[in-house]
């Protein structure tokens, strides 16, 4: 066979080689049904098979406890107590008995017809369970066709590195992979869902909605390559790519080490000048790779990416359900929580058609906005709270913010407001008036002042001199009116426009979760007064390529540290990122 490359979507990073393990008991659909005199034999073999997989979901969970996972801990379990329901079993049962189902064959159909009910609902958080059901059912029906405790055997692929290949995973399938995985591809499956981001928290590079042709392609055994950062899955792969798979993933292991070994240095430059390096979260498990790596705390919580597929404004205990979590882990530290960022690529159905972006469109629903105030209040705990505006435009929207924030919580917010776009920078100076701190969205702001299409294929630099100059005016009137200033899009990890924006002044950078060891190492290996030169010479440049040039000899230096970009997703230097990121 020559070599063949599938594409997916990248869903965690990181590349590796190895043999595919095949997950899904596959379920003879012409075998002959169970004669009526064994129906209740298969009835009992079911539900007992049901309730092992219970009994290992819990064994799971408590192990991800253990290591001090809980939100993880928390998702594995409930698939355990999914078990249970009475719907469940009753349907497992219906299906033995009324149609001569095997025990295997009426596991996968009722926890696929109860997925499928859950998955149509409109409850957000009840919609995720619906994966976690499949998974209990694959489970449950690997149990019932006779693998011992339906848990992967520890020792399989211990001596040739296996790839899980499988039409779609639950997080407890993710956090039970046993010693010998080295990553995942699934035919199915979303980058934003659960399993996805236990598969990023654990650093094992994943690919997802490759197509069914995956599983029609793949024998167990076979050679693959998968590339969680390009989002591809190759077959038979020929002696080149495997080799260049090898490198990057022992270049990967390497750098992994380093930062976590370096996570308790400042990132100081060696002439001085301190920063503060945070983390772009969506949700708890990237506080795991994070927080090792010496995160500040968390800069940017998108918010509304647990909410992108919501039937209506999410409630406060919506908000809440996502945000404890998140929370409660940063005690002490710095979180910087967005308020719902919805429109364009991230308009769910409920406001589709609408024109309106981010803290705009926030503010004709007041009531929905006062729910999400009153859910941070509520759960901010022991963290130093900040709330970020996105897409501000008007210095009255950020009164507006503070004056129902107060209202409603009886809590005087600290209040950001998310400079993003060409009129921002016009009003930066009456916004920098009302606001406590700035952050610049440079994902967006690049495209506003270059008039790009962010989701455009293609390539935009952010450290095009037009970028640089508005962000040296954002810079100086941070300066001139005593607000921190930070920064939150890619740029901030991108390894020509990160040393320009140290020069420029950036009091914070908050990057991808799997960048921040890089970033911090970066900026113990610049030169201050060096960078400073550096942006000023830019800002007068004409073009994104002389700045390249120009940065290039400095950020040729900055090595490679930690995992590759969580959120790159169209690669490159001087890339915005596009998309949702999770
Ligand atoms: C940005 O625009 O740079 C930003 C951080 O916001 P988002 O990527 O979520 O639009
Ligand atoms: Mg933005």
């Amino acid at each position: 066979m020559t070599e063949t490359t599938l594409a997916g979507l990248p869903a965690s990073p990181g590349v590796a080689a190895g043999v595919a393990r095949l997950l899904d008991v596959v379920v003879d659909a012409g075998a002959p049904p169970v004669p009526a005199a064994a129906r209740e034999a298969e009835t009992s073999r079911a539900l007992s098979a049901l309730g092992a997989a219970a009994i290992a979901l819990n064994e799971i969970a408590a192990e991800l406890a253990r290591q001090g996972k809980a939100a993880d801990a928390e998702i594995v379990s409930t698939g355990s107590l999914m078990a249970a329901d009475p719907g469940l079993t009753a349907a497992v049962r219906a299906a033995v008995t009324d149609d001569g189902a095997s025990a295997g064959a009426a596991i996968l159909r009722a926890t696929d017809a109860y997925a499928a009910a859950l998955a149509a609902l409109d409850d957000p958080t009840l919609r995720l369970r619906s994966d976690d059901v499949r998974s209990l059912g694959r489970r449950a029906a690997r149990l019932a066709a006779g693998r011992a405790n339906g848990r992967r055997d520890p020792n399989a692929g211990a001596q040739e590195d296996g790839i899980l290949v499988a039409t779609d995973l639950g997080p407890a399938d993710i956090a039970d992979l046993g010693a010998g995985i080295r990553a995942v591809a699934l035919a199915a499956g979303g980058t934003t869902a659960h399993a996805a981001i236990v598969a990023r928290s654990l650093g094992v590079p994943m690919v997802v909605a490759v197509g069914e042709q995956l599983l029609h392609a793949v024998e167990e055994g076979a050679h693959l390559v998968v590339d969680g950062d390009a989002g591809s899955v190759t077959l038979a792969p020929d002696p080149a790519t495997l080799r260049r798979a090898d490198t990057a993933s022992s270049a990967r292991r390497r750098a992994r080490e380093q930062t976590l070994a370096e996570s308790s240095l400042a990132a100081k430059t060696p002439d001085g000048r301190e920063i503060r390096v945070l983390a772009n979260v969506a949700s708890a498990a990237e506080l795991d790779v994070a927080l090792p790596a010496g995160a500040d705390g968390v800069g940017l919580l998108r918010t509304e990416l647990a909410f992108l597929d919501a039937k209506d404004w999410p409630t406060q205990e919506q908000h809440q359900w996502a945000l404890a979590p998140t929370l409660a882990r940063l005690g002490g530290m710095t979180a910087t929580v967005r308020l719902l960022d919805f429109g364009g690529d991230k308009t769910p159905p409920f406001l589709a058609g609408i024109d309106l972006r981010g803290i705009g469109l926030l503010l004709t629903a007041p009531d929905a906005l006062a729910s999400q105030a009153r859910a941070l209040a509520a759960v901010a705990g022991e963290a130093d709270l900040r709330v970020l505006l996105p897409m501000v435009e008007d210095p009255e929207q950020v009164e507006i913010v503070r004056a129902l924030f107060s209202a409603v919580t009886g809590v005087k917010p600290v209040l950001g407001a998310m400079i993003e776009t060409q009129t921002a920078v016009e009003r930066v100076d009456e916004i920098a008036a009302v606001a406590d701190f700035l952050s610049i969205g440079t994902n967006d702001l690049t495209h506003s002042i270059l008039s790009t299409d962010r989701f455009a294929p293609g390539e935009t630099a952010a450290h095009h001199p037009r970028v640089l100059a508005a962000i040296d005016t954002i810079a100086h009137t941070a300066g001139a009116r005593e607000r921190l200033l930070e920064v939150c899009g890619e740029a901030a990890s991108n390894p020509i426009a990160m040393p320009l924006l140290l020069g420029l002044g950036v009091d914070e950078l908050s990057v991808g979760a799997a960048r921040v060891g890089a970033v911090r190492h970066w900026v113990r290996s610049l030169d201050y007064a060096r960078v400073r030169e550096l942006s000023a010479t830019a800002a007068g440049l004409d073009s994104a390529a002389a700045v390249a040039d120009l940065v290039q000899p400095t950020s040729g230096l900055l090595a490679e540290v930690g995992d590759a970009p969580a959120e790159r997703v169209n690669g490159g230097v001087g890339v915005v990122a596009v998309g949702r990121q999770a």
